[in-house]
């Protein structure tokens, strides 16, 4: 049987993980699509509901994107938003553009039991086993976290690195390990290299330099191409970002109701799939002195209108400034840049001050 040629819409830099999870485990080949452009979201968006959020336009432009670069099966991921729904309407309207492909939506397999997933990608690999799954996704976790966690540490100090793309170059050397890594000793490897290799950029940090945390819908929020690269856009102002959710704090460091429990003054129940986190994040940021805080999500995500409330309550309560951002397939660089520099302006002004 000849091997599969497996693709995954493109989202932030996860394709990595799920490139090794596809080779190591599944005895697949994995196309990796060329990264997200205006012209994938663009095509995404000719062909989708006007009134869909931004995720659902990127996704459809990055699996065309696939199908043009070979691949022969497409994986939709599951969703606890309207995302669940998204696999069916893609696969309809790639169909109807004419393209062949199997499409694996993990929405019909998300029963909550793990011999339903095996029994999903028993279709790329029908020899498949359970302790060979067992052993690689463990290992495709340990990239993911790593990852994770070497993203956070880059938006933390790049902003005042002395030498010009010295992050910039060593992130990119790092996801280019991680992107031909065979083996756990590849990727551990790679993760100590690059934490070795960070701690030796030299940085011109002040004491107490400005904090902005970053908030928001999932897929905008850890995407660089979906929010503009506005976690670089800020660190190059010379600040400090953090942004809690990833898909290690998210689904599989933090446990949901304790992080209910720290924001029971604020909400009683889950509003949507990142709602909790966002807003404990939220409060987090303004309990532990930042700056500012900036919420960002897709024009019409239902979920992130619903905690801007919360998230006003927070501000006004911590007396901190939270910027509100929207992005769909028309967002312009130059407004965003404006509100970012006013937002900058403001928070400098204020820490000059107090
Ligand atoms: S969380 Fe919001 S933007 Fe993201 S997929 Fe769901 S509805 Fe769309």
């Amino acid at each position: 049987m000849s091997q599969k040629k497996v693709a995954f819409p493109r989202f932030g830099n996860y394709n990595l993980c799920i490139k090794y999870f596809v080779e190591q485990a599944l005895n697949a080949e994995y196309i990796l699509q060329p990264l997200l452009t205006q012209r994938t979201l663009e095509a995404g968006a000719r062909y989708s509901p006007d009134s869909v959020c931004a995720p659902f336009k990127t996704c459809l432009g990055s699996l065309i994107d696939a199908l043009e670069a070979g691949a022969d099966t497409l994986i939709m991921p599951p969703g606890i938003c309207r995302l669940g729904y998204y696999g069916e309407l893609h696969e309809q309207i790639l169909r109807d553009l004419g393209y062949e492909f199997d499409f694996i939506n993990l929405s019909r397999y998300s029963t909550g039991k793990p011999k339903d997933y095996l029994k999903a990608l028993k279709r790329i690999d029908p020899d498949l086993s359970a302790a060979h799954l067992a052993r690689v996704g463990a290992e495709t976790l340990k990239m993911l976290a790593h990852l994770d966690d070497t993203e956070a540490e880059y938006y933390k100090n790049c902003g005042f690195e002395v030498h010009h793309e010295d992050y910039h170059k060593t992130w990119s050397r790092f996801l280019a390990a991680m992107e031909t890594a065979q083996s756990l000793h590849d990727i551990e490897q790679a993760y100590s290299w690059v934490k070795q290799a960070f701690s030796s950029i030299p940085i011109s940090k002040p004491a107490f330099p400005l904090r902005v945390g970053v908030v928001g819908e999932y897929f905008t929020a850890v995407d660089g191409f979906s929010n503009h690269f506005l976690e670089q856009k800020i660190a190059d102002m010379g600040v400090e970002v953090h942004r809690f959710m990833s898909v290690t704090n998210r689904n599989l460091r933090y446990h949901g109701k304790n992080l209910q429990i720290g924001i029971q003054d604020y909400c009683c129940y889950e509003m949507g799939p990142t709602s909790t986190a966002n807003i404990w994040a939220a409060k987090h940021y303004a309990s532990h002195g930042f700056d500012g805080i900036i919420h960002i999500k897709s024009a019409d995500c239902t979920p992130e209108i619903d905690i801007m409330p919360v998230l006003q309550n927070i501000s006004a309560d911590y007396k901190i400034p939270v910027l509100y951002l929207s992005f769909d397939s028309q967002t312009s660089d130059t407004g965003l840049e404006t509100r970012l520099e006013a937002f900058y302006d403001m928070i400098r002004i204020r820490k000059e001050g107090k």
